[in-house]
């Protein structure tokens, strides 16, 4: 089977269908190949936060409502374990309604999937890309489906697929030696919309208010993980409540245990026409500070905007695609150099290295203008 497209989207995951749903309010078609039916890729439950600038985005695709529960998050309580310095950051403070949202990934995915299949703009393909070789005119997409195969040639592709395929493509990784324990806990007291992200000399622990519960995500050793996760329930809860401390009373209905290991991997765009990468596909980071997903959505929202600019015989040329590129490398430096400075800074029991960050912390309590700035960026991004 051969086909043509404008525009293909490699992957159907959140970047790749709010990419997909994004072009069609622009009145602009793509084609999405997703290896997973809309109701085989809900999963497990796995919370994550979204930004408040992420929830305008999927507001504008009509998406927002269809999420539910979406979880307010009005304070982020940061702090050190063993070292002095804190920070309330507040929505107030911001001036906005809340600074983010916690909702679940698998929601999320099946949310945009129904409404992709409601769209006239976009055509969903099942189907696991293998290959994209880049030309010059076109670049071609060959895809398998069970024992049939085909390909597309379109004007664009842009590879969403959370970084599954493209080891042809030079990338630099680093391998934070940490694994992310994910759960959803119940706490004694209540969560009053608070989430708290507590650094610990072997990685951040971020515990995010998920409807009546907290959403755990706690890096820690790749082997204290998996021991961690083979702990029975009430066990689990005591180690939890020695890292974190009592803040919150006992923890308790220990759920959906989980464990991630966490990378950062950066994949070189080839500066070549045809091919852009959005999402995880261009830059997988660490959850810490919950930025992943917020980068890509911007990467998503970005580039329909640039193509919705773009005349349909240049989509995909050498110019268009550098000035995506241009536009989104300030954003996609800026979180990639956050989350990487603060899991190197802040996972390690250096005296000297405790000491600055305690100072950095209370500073940025005390100095209402940088603390505004940083939530800001972490909110909207560059863009602010
Ligand atoms: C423990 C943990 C916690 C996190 N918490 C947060 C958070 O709180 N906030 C946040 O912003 N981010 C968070 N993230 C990061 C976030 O999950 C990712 O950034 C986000 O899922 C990336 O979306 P994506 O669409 O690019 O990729 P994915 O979500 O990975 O989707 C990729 C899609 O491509 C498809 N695909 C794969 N291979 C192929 C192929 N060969 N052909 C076609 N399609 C293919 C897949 O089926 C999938 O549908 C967290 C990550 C982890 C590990």
């Amino acid at each position: 089977m051969s086909n043509t497209a404008d525009v293909v989207i490699v992957g159907g995951g959140p970047v790749g269908a709010v990419l997909a749903l994004a072009l069609g309010n622009a009145g602009r078609a793509a084609v999405v190949v997703e290896p997973h039916a809309a109701d085989d890729i809900a999963g497990p439950t796995r919370p994550v936060a979204l930004s408040y600038g992420s929830r305008l985005i999927l507001d504008r695709l009509d998406a927002w409502a269809r999420l539910a529960p979406a979880t307010a998050i009005t304070h982020i309580h940061v702090s050190q374990r063993s070292g002095l310095g804190r920070v309330m950051l507040t929505a107030r403070n911001a001036g906005l309604p809340a600074l983010g949202y916690v909702v679940d990934y698998g929601g999320l995915r099946t949310a945009l999937a129904g409404l992709l299949a409601a769209r006239a703009h976009a055509r969903v393909m099942r189907g696991a890309v293998t290959k994209v070789v880049p030309g010059h005119d076109r670049a071609r997409v060959e895809y398998s489906c069970g024992d049939a195969s085909g390909q597309i040639e379109a004007k664009l592709v842009v590879i969403a697929d959370g970084g599954a395929i493209g080891d042809d493509f030079p990338s630099h990784t680093v391998d934070y030696r940490q694994n992310a324990v994910v759960a959803v806990v119940s706490t004694e007291k209540p969560h009053r919309n608070t989430a708290f992200e507590r650094f610990t000399p072997a990685g951040p622990l971020a515990l995010l208010p998920y409807d009546e519960h907290y959403a755990l995500v706690w890096s820690v050793a790749p082997e204290h993980a998996q021991a961690l996760c083979g702990l029975p329930a009430a066990e689990f809860a005591c180690e939890l409540e020695r890292e974190f401390g009592g803040r919150l009373g006992a923890f308790s209905g220990v759920a959906q245990r989980a464990a991630f290991p966490l990378i950062l991997k950066v994949t070189a765009d080839s500066g070549s026409p045809r091919v852009v990468r959005v999402g995880n596909a261009a830059q997988t980071l660490h959850p810490v500070a919950g930025q992943g997903l917020n980068l890509g959505l911007r990467d998503a929202w970005e580039l329909a905007a640039e193509l919705a600019r773009t005349a349909p015989r240049d989509i995909g040329s050498s110019a268009a695609c550098s000035a995506f590129r241009a536009r989104r490398r300030l954003d996609r430096s800026g979180g990639i150099g956050f989350t990487d400075a603060l899991v190197r800074g802040f996972s390690n029991d250096l005296a000297p290295l405790r000491t600055a960050r305690g100072i950095a912390l209370t500073a940025l309590g005390c100095v209402p203008p940088a603390r505004d700035f940083v939530m800001r960026r972490m909110v909207f991004g560059p863009r602010a």
